[in-house]
């Protein structure tokens, strides 16, 4: 089994945060790191962020794209017949938008537009990373990949379980991620073994 964190995983909310980033007057911040850094310098600006992020994961997905080389990655493990989850830490609604958008309903949603072939029963929603964690280690992951190196590097990460670090290309991955790079290298790396 190897295991898909969702959010800036699979999902790719790039365009969503440049929509965001052209309804509000940002100076020409586009990227989430910018539109996050020019919103704090602002009075209030947290909160004007959280909210922000609220609609980008909420309504917004319906502007993201799936992550540059998922797509082939998730194919090339159906044809190798190698079972696939996806598990997210994602409550039902932001903070930010108590009784607003349904946020896994609306992932759901996204994944069937995107048709890719991972069953219903294997997509996890958990309420904190404690429970994403424990569910990670029940399913028996062999691998698992997520954006955020902190849930890789967290003390209750399965021992048993591979830590693979989406990110940006790099040689020597920090202790204890076993490789850290793009979908490609990731890829590289778990069907050469
Ligand atoms: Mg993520």
């Amino acid at each position: 089994m190897i295991g898909l964190d969702f959010d800036n995983t699979l999902v790719d909310y790039a365009e969503a945060f440049r929509a965001e980033a052209a309804r509000l007057d940002l100076g020409g911040a586009s990227t989430k790191t910018e539109i996050r850094d020019r919103l704090r310098l602002r009075d209030g600006g947290e909160i004007v962020w959280q909210k922000l992020q609220a609609r980008v994961y909420g309504a917004g997905i319906e502007h993201a794209q799936m992550m540059h080389g998922a797509r082939a990655f998730i194919d090339e493990c159906i044809r190798r017949k190698i079972p696939l989850a996806i598990v997210s830490h994602k409550t039902r609604h932001a903070a930010q938008d108590p009784g607003g958008v349904d946020l896994r309903e609306a992932a759901r949603e996204w994944l069937g537009r995107q048709n890719i072939g991972i069953a219903h029963e294997n997509v996890f929603f958990e309420e904190t990373r404690e429970a994403k964690l424990r569910r990670i280690s029940r399913l028996g992951c062999r691998y698992f990949v997520d954006d955020l190196s902190e849930v890789l590097i967290d003390p209750q990460f399965p021992s048993k379980t591979q830590r693979l670090w989406l990110t940006t290309p790099m040689e020597t991955p920090p202790q204890p991620i076993d490789i850290a790079g793009d979908w490609f290298q990731i890829a590289r790396y778990i069907f050469a073994s």
